[in-house]
């Protein structure tokens, strides 16, 4: 076999959609596993659907997941245009739709939108219409069709499906799919605007810049037995196809815009790692036989066998999704995660903080970085709270005997000079030790002045290490004011 040549064909339509970053990513290891290429091409041929700036989108994010295209618009690799409006200018596609009017597998039509909406069938009950169009303009004579054409007649070219017979097709996940020929309508190739639809550049392309592995989403699957009618009307080979499954959101609806957590930008906006996404989109359809769930890119590459790839949908699990980038996280060097949680911290707090030691008590603890914020706004303001936090079963601490606690430590506060975490921590234990109490139970309501909640990121007197003496010594009045009145 030849090698695997493979390609992400993305429409510049917006964002990078999670689906679409998933037939990247598959398309891609499909070709690195087997030492292929990587081709990347540009489908802009529907041009109403074009979104400004979506080119760079694009390529951006392909750069940024790392899924480098050995091939595309901006490196040649001798097959090119690689951008379709291109090739549609340089006269490709309609030379290639002539040569199936010559073969009588194609036909030019020039009916208007008026017979075409009189075409229109209801299907299954519901207001749904489609057109069946009816190969009225099969009938015309070559000179009809020449006298049209001379005329300025606006036509479309459409494929001629004959109405008898099957046509098959075999998907590397879904298996053979057979379906009747009077099901498959005479699908427009060449639009009125002299554009190529989808369903004819894809084969034209695909065939012409030598694609062996064709990876995409499988909401072409239906139309595919039309493409290989196409293959088959050229006498060209067929590629392998690999559609892969649907992605549904937790409520197993298919993804959509509107999901919220679509595009790999709104994920990176939540607060998640770009080799987390990359991971995890990873396993929207495929599982390795030993169920691993950690790849780096590079491993995924040795052990991405597409056979692997499962025809059930895939969900898009967001609690999974945010442990896997917690990990992540929790992996990452140093000097990594400061740069990317830096920009967090400093959103989150505007007082003169020892910042890098906030980020490393909050580490271990978040999933996603927008966690940051709500876990460290207490260094910055202390928020209102009630009496009730006080309360702690574990260590038998009420109210009443935090202020006690407070009170007694307060003047001992007063006197300290060193308010490093070590030198604090003594001072409570001590304060513990001489009165025959649990180190918690001082801690408690130490933690609670100072903080303002339950669960903080660290420590009682690490805390109070952080936000320093005198603000420390503002809370726990404050504490001590409302647990008098
Ligand atoms: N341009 C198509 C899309 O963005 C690509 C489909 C394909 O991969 O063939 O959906």
């Amino acid at each position: 076999m030849s090698k695997v040549k493979t390609r992400f064909a993305p429409s510049p339509t917006g964002r990078m959609h999670v689906g679409n970053l998933r037939t990247a990513l598959y398309a891609f290891l499909i070709a690195k596993h087997a030492e292929g290429t990587f081709m990347l091409r540009i489908e802009d041929t529907d041009q109403e659907r074009l979104v400004e700036g979506a080119v760079d989108i694009i390529y951006r994010t392909l750069a940024k997941t790392g899924l480098v295209h050995d091939e595309g618009p901006d490196k040649d690799g001798g097959v090119g245009p690689y951008v379709q409006s291109e090739r549609q200018a340089a006269g490709i596609y309609m030379d290639y739709a002539k040569q199936l009017v010559e073969k009588g597998e194609a036909y030019y039509c020039f009916c208007t939108k008026e017979r075409l909406d009189s075409l229109k069938q209801s299907v299954g009950g519901d207001d749904k219409a489609i057109t069946v169009y009816d190969k009225h303009c099969l009938n015309l004579t070559k000179e009809e069709v020449e006298e049209k054409l001379a005329a300025g007649v606006p036509f479309v070219i459409r494929q001629n499906v004959p109405n008898e017979g099957t046509t098959a097709f075999d998907d590397e996940i879904y298996g053979r799919i057979e379906v009747p020929n009077s099901e498959l309508d005479d699908m427009i190739l060449i639009k009125s605007d002299g554009y190529p639809t989808y369903n004819f550049a894809n084969v034209v392309d695909d065939h012409t810049m030598g694609i062996t592995h064709v990876v995409r989403g499988n909401e072409y699957l239906s139309s595919s037995p039309k493409y290989n009618r196409l293959y088959e009307a050229f006498g060209w080979e067929v590629p392998v196809y690999i559609h892969c499954p649907l992605i549904t959101d937790a409520d197993h609806h298919k993804l959509s815009k509107r999901s919220g957590h679509s595009s790999f930008e709104d994920l990176l906006e939540q607060g998640f790692v770009t080799e987390a996404i990359v991971n995890y989109v990873a396993l929207l359809g495929w599982c390795p036989k030993d169920n691993k769930e950690i790849f780096s890119l590079q491993e995924l590459i040795e052990a991405f066998d597409y056979h692997d790839i499962s025809k059930s949908p895939a969900v898009l699990d967001i609690p999974k999704l945010r442990w896997m980038n917690g990990e992540y996280i929790k992996a990452m060097d140093e000097a990594s995660y400061l740069e990317l949680a830096m920009p967090y911290l400093r959103q989150a707090l505007t007082k003169d903080l020892d910042l890098n030691k906030i980020a490393g008590m909050v580490k271990t603890r978040i999933e996603v970085f927008t966690d940051i914020e709500p876990m460290v706004k207490f260094f910055d303001q202390l928020p209102e709270y009630g009496l009730e936090l006080y309360t702690n079963k574990k260590w038998k601490v009420t109210p009443e005997k935090s202020l006690k606690v407070l009170t007694d430590l307060l003047p001992v506060l007063e006197e300290q000079e060193d308010y490093s975490n070590d030198a604090l921590y003594s001072i409570l234990k001590n304060y513990a030790d001489t009165n025959e109490l649990k180190a918690g139970f001082v801690i408690w309501p130490v933690r609670i002045a100072v903080s303002g909640q339950q669960n903080t990121p660290a420590g009682a007197t690490e805390i109070m290490e952080v936000i320093g003496k005198e603000e420390t010594l503002l809370r726990m009045r404050k504490a001590i004011e409302m647990l008098q009145a």
